[in-house]
Parts: C-alpha cells; sequence; structure tokens
C-alpha cells in the first residue's frame, strides 16, 4: 500500500452538460489574479470525442489505481453528466480535501499539425506561494512518466519539452497543495486523437500518473 495514507486531489477538468448551460459556466470568477470565466465547455476530436469524457475516463482510472495504493481520493465531480462546478470551486474542493497533492487532467484543441502533451506548472501569484517548487517536481515526475509510460511524445507547440508555466488558472493560481495541469494531447491532432479516444491509452495515462504520485510522495 503505498499511498497509504495518502490523500490525491483529481480534478478531471470540464463537465459533460457544459454546453447546455451558458448562463452558468459564462459567469466570472476571480482566479486569484484576474477575472474567468467560471468553465468552459472544453474541446472535442473532429470526431466529436468530448475532452470533458477524456478527462472523466482517466479521471475514473486513475482514482481506482490510487484506491488499490491505499490513497483517499478527492474529485472535483462525481459524474459526466452535469454542469461545472467553477474552476475556483474545484480548487476549493481539493485544498479543503487536504490533499497531498493534485493533478488538473485535461487535453488541448491545439493547431492541427501540432502534437504531444504538456504540463502546465503554477506562477507564484500569494495562495500557491509555498507550492511552487514542490509542483515543479511533481511536474518532472509526471513528465517522465508518460514518456516512459505512453506513446504520446512532448507538445511540439505548447511550453519547452513538455512544461510551461501558467498565471491565468484558477486551478493553479489557488493551489495550496503541489498541483499540475496536464494537456494529455492534442484533440484537433488526428494522431493523438486515435490514441486520447482509445480505452487502453486512458488506462496507460493513469498508471502513469500514479507511478508519478507514488514517485513523488514517497
Ligand atoms: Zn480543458
Amino acid at each position: 500500500m503505498p499511498l497509504a495514507g495518502k490523500i490525491v486531489g483529481i480534478d478531471p477538468g470540464h463537465n459533460g452538460r457544459n454546453f447546455a448551460d451558458p448562463a452558468y459556466i459564462d459567469a466570472q470568477i476571480w482566479n486569484g489574479r484576474e477575472s474567468e470565466d467560471c468553465d468552459t465547455t472544453g474541446t472535442e476530436t473532429d470526431g466529436g470525442y468530448t475532452e470533458a469524457l477524456f478527462n472523466f475516463q482517466v479521471a475514473t482510472f486513475l482514482r481506482a489505481d490510487l484506491v488499490h495504493d491505499g490513497a483517499s481520493v478527492v474529485m472535483t465531480r462525481a459524474s459526466n453528466d452535469g454542469v461545472g462546478p467553477c474552476v475556483t470551486s474545484r480548487a476549493q474542493i481539493i485544498n479543503g480535501g487536504h490533499a497531498n497533492v493534485a493533478v488538473d487532467i485535461h487535453a488541448d484543441g491545439g493547431p492541427p499539425s501540432g502534437r504531444g502533451f504538456a504540463i502546465l506548472e503554477p506562477v507564484a501569484d500569494g495562495p500557491n506561494d509555498a507550492v511552487i517548487t514542490s509542483s515543479e517536481q511533481f511536474g518532472a515526475d509526471i513528465r517522465q512518466a508518460l514518456l516512459s509510460g505512453t506513446a504520446m511524445p512532448v507538445s511540439t507547440y505548447d511550453g519547452d519539452q513538455g512544461i510551461t508555466h501558467r498565471d491565468d488558472l484558477a486551478g493553479l493560481n489557488l493551489a495550496t497543495e503541489p498541483k499540475v495541469l496536464i494537456e494529455c494531447g492534442n484533440m484537433r491532432n488526428a494522431t493523438d486523437a486515435a490514441l486520447l479516444t482509445s480505452t487502453a491509452f486512458q488506462g496507460q495515462v493513469a498508471r502513469a500518473l500514479e507511478a508519478a504520485i507514488i514517485r513523488f510522495l514517497s
């Protein structure tokens, strides 16, 4: 039980019915540095496989893996059939759950010619000041685990060798535990989309994240 006594936060980005309630998701929230939409619909593949579903699939696999390892898991949504919650609430759910580490799971809607995963890391903004260095270490652990455990390369268009820093996201600005946001691939690229829509790949991403979490917390 390598994660006995540990608490892990998982935020599967967006939600399956966000498109149905624009008034809710377009409301403005304060992300710690500026105003931001409560949430967004997320992207999808050219074939119509939604990012919200991909994120929830990976989160569900990851939760099972972590529970098997003895961890307690805090998730920000329990299904892919709802709306929201707002990105501020997602951060508060994980902070309030006293997570030892947390990950925001997403996939990108990038240029069709671009491939690969990117790890978005926090920039010191006040609430997250104490977790910048630890988040960078966690991001490095995830980068290595994704490269060794999946067929997804580092992004060809976002960041430097798969790592980028972002100060415009509530999930990173408001985090009080080590946390990164992963764009697991580019849903608008045909090669990446074939991976992202595969249950086998989704399970591989979950296992890579599990390995990175164990490494980081050990
Ligand atoms: Zn997203």
